[in-house]
């Protein structure tokens, strides 16, 4: 494959070690990785990307889904519901899901996603009815070209044992740690470039046993994979903690292993300052999704005490059910918004949001080889057309968060072009969801 040289951008945030920004900016990409960021690079024998009047930025990465629930958007009764009876409405609608109905809704997820500017993704997918498995969504992935860290997901406890879910969508545990051997061992590609990593991800504290937490965990360690969880979302998942395990969400975790940088939580919009103290001193990652708390009314994370106390953390869509957009570009101003309605102006900067956006998410999901934009880093690189309205007038491309576009002009994965001039290029993106509307209606049919 020839070298794409993306040529004589307006500036190039590259997120590397110095945060350089390079005006009049070129980026060479080789065999998916990055070879050189500078000025005036050869363009010889090079595949010519011109990004005149753009800015450049490392591939956004997103540290929590769930994919499927691009088939339940913006369902009535759901609408204006708190988590627990959001959960409750959709729960049913959900287990009548079948396997196609999570591959393609996966891939809307992705396609969603990749417009606006994210290059990596995770999933945690934690109900399997009708036969449903993890690679329906891997699949989903390969082919439209998205760097994926699926998490095989499951919820143990059902409504008869004192859980949430209906007991028709938990599963025996000792099937769940099969699959999660089964998945690792099949898809999980630990090497540096990798396009496909798997994780264990038991649902919540309210929806799994406490020997299945600590037994994921001893899997994941054992075999080198991350692993993944909900934590301390609003007030009543604290209560629930607290009347149930008769703790705090960060002693739970600690209890049973849930800390260090393997492990990543997300929400944990309702952290105290000892729990921050506790992430701080494992390293333990925060997957903060502040679209999803708002639209829950959850609350607001308190991202500036994570950062200040050097916690790692990325950005989240979080489902698209309780989003219900799936605009990675839109949760980093939101972040930035949020910081500054709880701590002031000052609070937060577009870089910083931005930052947390890229190389942050990055560190959350143990990918030193992303996130920034630098020679032997993977070649996910976003191009945002700043030549448009949403963008006029702006003085300081730098912080397009405030003003810019959040849909992405051209996106490259891993040195492959999957979004070009605003359109994915390796499927047809509104057959996609004419696809998804059709297997919508039918799911409507069946509940
Ligand atoms: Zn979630």
């Amino acid at each position: 494959m020839a070298d794409t040289l993306i040529q004589n951008a307006g500036l190039v945030l590259t997120m590397d070690e110095m945060r350089r920004a390079v005006p009049s900016g070129d980026v060479l990409m080789r065999d998916g990785r990055i070879v050189a960021v500078g000025r005036d690079l050869p363009a010889a024998g090079c595949t010519v990307v011109n990004a005149e009047g753009c800015l450049v930025t490392p591939g956004l990465v997103n540290t929590h889904h769930h994919l499927y629930q691009t088939m339940t958007r913006a369902v009535p009764a759901g609408q204006d519901a708190a988590l627990f009876g959001w959960l409750q409405v959709l729960y049913p609608t959900w287990a009548a899901m079948r396997p196609d109905d999570f591959f393609v809704s996966a891939q809307v997820g992705m396609a969603e996603l990749l417009l606006s500017g994210c290059t990596t993704t995770s999933d945690h997918l934690y109900l399997y009815p009708n036969g449903t498995r993890l690679e329906d969504t891997i699949h989903a992935a390969q082919e439209i070209g998205m760097r994926f860290h699926p998490t095989r997901g499951a919820m143990s406890i059902g409504e008869s044992s004192g859980g949430l879910p209906p007991d028709d969508l938990v599963e025996r545990e000792a099937d769940i740690l099969e699959d999660m051997i089964r998945v690792i061992d099949g898809f999980h590609d630990p090497r540096p470039g990798s396009m496909c990593r798997v994780g264990v991800a038991p649902c919540s504290p309210f929806s799994v046993s406490r020997e299945l937490m600590r037994d994921a965990a001893l899997l994941a360690r054992d075999k080198g994979v991350m692993m993944h969880t909900h934590l301390a979302e609003n007030d009543e998942d604290i209560a629930y903690s607290l009347e149930k395990f008769g703790m705090r969400p960060g002693q739970y975790a600690e209890d049973l292993g849930w800390t260090g940088p393997d492990v990543w939580h997300a929400h944990c919009v309702k952290l105290d300052a000892e729990e921050i103290a506790l992430f701080s001193r494992t390293q333990t990652g925060v997957a903060h999704c502040p679209c999803s708390n708002c639209r829950l009314a959850s609350g607001i994370a308190p991202v500036r005490a994570m950062r200040d106390a050097r916690v790692p953390v990325g950005l989240g869509v979080d489902g698209s059910a309780s989003n219900d957009a799936g605009n990675l570009m839109a949760e980093a101003r939101q972040t930035l918004l949020l910081q500054r309605l709880a701590y002031g102006a000052g609070a937060m900067s577009p870089g910083e949001a931005l930052e947390i956006a890229t190389l942050g998410g990055a560190q959350v999901l143990g990918r030193e080889d992303c996130g920034s934009l630098a020679p032997g880093k993977c070649a996910d690189v976003v191009i945002w057309d700043m030549g448009d309205v949403s963008a006029a007038g702006n003085w300081d491309p730098a912080a397009i968060l405030l003003a810019g576009p959040t849909v992405a002009r051209d996106v490259f994965v891993n040195g492959k072009q999957v979004v070009s001039q605003g359109r994915i290029t390796t499927l047809d993106q509104r057959a996609l969801a004419r696809q998804q509307n059709q297997q919508m209606r039918a799911l409507q049919e069946r509940v």
